[in-house]
C-alpha cells in the first residue's frame, strides 16, 4: 500500500545543503544558550499537539501499532526536551575548573563547550521518530547544524521531523532531510565540512561509515545492533518476568535493538517460565496498526520474515523446540510473522549468535547465575542486558559483569526511556553515547581556558638552573605522594628558596595549594 511519495535527493544535491547548513551553523552558534531553548520549548508544543498524527504516520509507514507508537516513539522526545531545556543548558554552561594541582593555585580555568559544527545523523528504519529527533534536539540544543538522512524505508517520517523543526522556529537550514540510501549517507560522510556523525544502524554498515569518517576525522557516535540477553534467576516473580520479558521480546514486532533476543534461565524455574511466555506470547494479537486492539504489527519488509524464519529452521534443525508461534500468518499479509517462542536453545543456534531483529525469542537452561553471566558476555554484541529476580543484593552483583551499555533489574531497556539515562553499547554495538549528561557531552568540544594575570614567569621557563632541578625534583616527590609528612618536609625544603620561588608563585596561593593537593 503506498502511504506517500518523497523525492530522492540526487548525490550531487548534497554538498551545496552541508555548506547552507553551516552557514546556518555559524550564525546559530552565538545564539546564547538560553535563547537556543525558545524553539526547542515550541517543537516540544508542536509534537504534543500533533502527538495523534505523528504516531498514525508512523503506524501507517513503519507499522508499529499506533499505540505503540505513542509510547515508544513519541514520550521518548518529550522526555528528552524537558532534560535538554533543564539539565542540558546547565551541563553545557562554562564550568570552572577545580584543580588542587600547586602549580595552577594562582589562576583560574574554566571550561567551554563549543559545537562541532554540521552533523551526518543516519537513522534506521526501526524507531524512524524518536531516535533521530532526539539526537536532533540534543545536536541543536549544544549548537551544532545537522543534516539528517532517514532510512529508505521511513523517508516520510524522516521528512516531518525536519518539517517540525522549521516549523518550530529553528533557523531555516539548521536542520535539513537528504532522502536516499547508501550513496546519499556517503556522499554526507565524504563532505570535510561534516564535522561530526550519528550513525544509528547495522554492525556492519556502521563499520564502513567509521571508516569512511575516519577519512576526513570527523567525530563518530555508532548505535549499532544488538542481541540482548535476559537472565532469569530461580527466585524471579514468575508472572511477572514472563510478562516483561514477552514485551521486551517483541515490543515492535521484536525490531527493536535492545529486544530480548536470549533468556537465560535458572533450571528450577525453567518449564515454569517456558509455560509462563508461552501464554503470554499465545495472547499477542496482530493486525492492521492502526487498529487501537492490536499489540503487534506487521514486519517492515521480506527480508526481515526471511531472517527470522532462517533462525526458527536452524533452530529446529538443531534440537530447539518451537512452543508457540513459528509461522507466517499469510491469512494477515506477508509481512506478518507470529510471536515466536523456541525453547532448549543451545548455543551454535544462528538465534543465539546473530541478530535476528524479529518476532523470535530463544530460551536456554543453566545451572546458575555466573553460567548464564557467562554466556550472556559470550557475544560480540553488548548493548542492554536484563536481570530477573527478587534478590537485590545478587541483582547487583551481577549488574556490573555484564558487558553491556545498560542492564534493568525486572524491567528491560528502562535507560532508553529515561531521560537522565544514557544510550550506547559495548563491543560492536556501539562506540560512544547519546542521551543523557554523557550523551550530550559527546555533542561538544570541551574547552579548557586557563588565566593568569601575576605577571609571573612558570617556574619551568627558561633558564634552566641547578635551583630550577632541586626545586622541580622536591615537588615532584610531593605530588607522587602527597601527605603531612611529605608536605612538612617539601615546605622546609621551600623555606629557603622562598625568594626565588615568589618570582614565579604568589606564596600564600602556592601553600594554600599544597595544603588542598593533601585533601
Ligand atoms: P542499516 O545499517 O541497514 O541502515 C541504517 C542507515 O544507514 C539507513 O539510513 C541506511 O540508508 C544508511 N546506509 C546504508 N548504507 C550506508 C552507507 N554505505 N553509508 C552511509 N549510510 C548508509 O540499518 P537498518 O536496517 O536501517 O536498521 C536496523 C539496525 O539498526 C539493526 O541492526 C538495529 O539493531 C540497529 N539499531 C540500533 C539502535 C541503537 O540504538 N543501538 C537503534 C535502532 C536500530
Amino acid at each position: 500500500m503506498v502511504v506517500g511519495e518523497v523525492s530522492t535527493t540526487p548525490p550531487e544535491a548534497i554538498a551545496p545543503m552541508i555548506e547552507r547548513a553551516h552557514r546556518a551553523y555559524l550564525a546559530w552558534r552565538e545564539v546564547p544558550l538560553h535563547r537556543r531553548v525558545e524553539p526547542l520549548r515550541r517543537l516540544k508544543r508542536l509534537i504534543l499537539q500533533e502527538r495523534h498524527a505523528i504516531a498514525e504516520l508512523i503506524a501507517r509507514e513503519q507499522g508499529k501499532p499506533y499505540i505503540e507508537a505513542m509510547i515508544v516513539e513519541l514520550f521518548p522526545p518529550l522526555d528528552v526536551s524537558a532534560f535538554l531545556m533543564h539539565e542540558g543548558v546547565r551541563l553545557l554552561q562554562p564550568r570552572r575548573v577545580r584543580s588542587k594541582n600547586p602549580f595552577f593555585s594562582d589562576r583560574r580555568s574554566t571550561y567551554y563547550f563549543h559545537p562541532y559544527g554540521v552533523w551526518a545523523v543516519i537513522a534506521p528504519w526501526n524507531y524512524p521518530f524518536t531516535i533521530p529527533m532526539t539526537q536532533l534536539m540534543a545536536l541543536t540544543l549544544s549548537g551544532n547544524a545537522a543534516v539528517l538522512k532517514p532510512s529508505p524505508l521511513t523517508p516520510l517520517t524522516g521528512a516531518k521531523i525536519v518539517e517540525l523543526f522549521q516549523r518550530a522556529g529553528f533557523p531555516e537550514e539548521l536542520v535539513q532531510v537528504v532522502q536516499g540510501g547508501a550513496p546519499q549517507g556517503a556522499a554526507m560522510l565524504d563532505h570535510p565540512t561534516v564535522r561530526g556523525v550519528i550513525f544509528t544502524g547495522s554492525v556492519p554498515v556502521g563499520r564502513t561509515v567509521a571508516e569512511q569518517a575516519a577519512r576526513t576525522h570527523k567525530k563518530v557516535i555508532l548505535e549499532l545492533g544488538g542481541k540482548d540477553p535476559a537472565i532469569v534467576l530461580s527466585d524471579a516473580d514468575l508472572q511477572h518476568t514472563a510478562q516483561g520479558i514477552a514485551w521486551a521480546a517483541m515490543v515492535n514486532a521484536g525490531q527493536t535493538c535492545a529486544s530480548i533476543e536470549r533468556v537465560y534461565v535458572e533450571q528450577p524455574l525453567y518449564e515454569p517460565f517456558l509455560n509462563a511466555l508461552r501464554e503470554q506470547l499465545a495472547q499477542i494479537r496482530m493486525g492492521h496498526p492502526m487498529s487501537r486492539t492490536v499489540d503487534m504489527g506487521p514486519l517492515i519488509a521480506p527480508f526481515q520474515c526471511e531472517r527470522v524464519q532462517r533462525h526458527i529452521q536452524d533452530a529446529c534443525a538443531k534440537g530447539g523446540r518451537v512452543l508457540v508461534g513459528g509461522r507466517v500468518r499469510a491469512d494477515l499479509g506477508e509481512l506478518y510473522h507470529e510471536p515466536t517462542l523456541v525453547a532448549d536453545a543451545t548455543d551454535d543456534m544462528l538465534g543465539m549468535q546473530e541478530e535476528t531483529f524479529g518476532p523470535l525469542v530463544m530460551v536456554q537452561s543453566v545451572e546458575s547465575a555466573e553460567e548464564a553471566v557467562r554466556k550472556a558476555n559470550a557475544s560480540a554484541f553488548g548493548l542492554t542486558a536484563s536481570i530477573w529476580t527478587r534478590d537485590r543484593r545478587k541483582a547487583l552483583q551481577l549488574a556490573p559483569q555484564l558487558e553491556c551499555g545498560s542492564v534493568s533489574v525486572n524491567s528491560h531497556i528502562v535507560a532508553y526511556g529515561d531521560s537522565y539515562g544514557v544510550w550506547g553499547g559495548f563491543k560492536d554495538s556501539g562506540v560512544g553515547r547519546t542521551h543523557g549528561e554523557f550523551g550530550l557531552y559527546e555533542l561538544v568540544q570541551p574547552q579548557y581556558v586557563s588565566e593568569v594575570y601575576t605577571g609571573k614567569p612558570e617556574l619551568w621557563w627558561y633558564p634552566y638552573s641547578e635551583r630550577v632541578h632541586r626545586i622541580t625534583d622536591w615537588l615532584m616527590e610531593f605530588l607522587a605522594t602527597p601527605s603531612l609528612r611529605m608536605g612538612g618536609t617539601t615546605l622546609r625544603r621551600l623555606l629557603p628558596e622562598l625568594r626565588y620561588l615568589t618570582r614565579h608563585f604568589t606564596p600564600t596561593k602556592m601553600s594554600g595549594g599544597l595544603i588542598r593537593y593533601l585533601r
